[in-house]
C-alpha cells in the first residue's frame, strides 16, 4: 500500500509522537521554526509511506491528514 501525509506545520508542537510511532520511521523534526516556536515534524521519505496511519491517530494536535492512493 501507498500513501502520502500532509502536516500542518502550524498545529504542531513538537511533541514527536509521530515521529516515535511511524512505523517506517520517515518523520523527522524541521530545522525551521513555525510561528509558535516549535520545530515541527516532516516527513522525510515521501516514497516510503505506505499510508498506516498510525501518524495521524497518535497526533495530539490533529495536524496530520493522510491520503492512501
Ligand atoms: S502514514 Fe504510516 S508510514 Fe506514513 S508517515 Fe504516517 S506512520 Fe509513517
Ligand atoms: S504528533 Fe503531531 S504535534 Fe506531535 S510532533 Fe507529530 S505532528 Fe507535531
Amino acid at each position: 500500500m501507498k500513501g502520502k501525509i500532509k502536516i500542518e506545520e502550524e498545529l504542531c508542537k513538537q511533541c514527536g509522537l509521530c515521529i516515535n510511532w511511524c512505523s517506517k520511521k520517515i518523520i523527522a523534526t524541521s530545522k525551521k521554526l513555525n510561528l509558535k516556536g516549535y520545530f515541527p515534524a516532516v516527513l522525510k521519505a515521501k516514497d516510503k509511506c505506505t499510508g498506516c496511519a498510525l501518524c495521524a491517530i497518535i497526533c495530539p494536535e490533529v495536524a496530520i491528514e493522510v491520503y492512501r492512493e
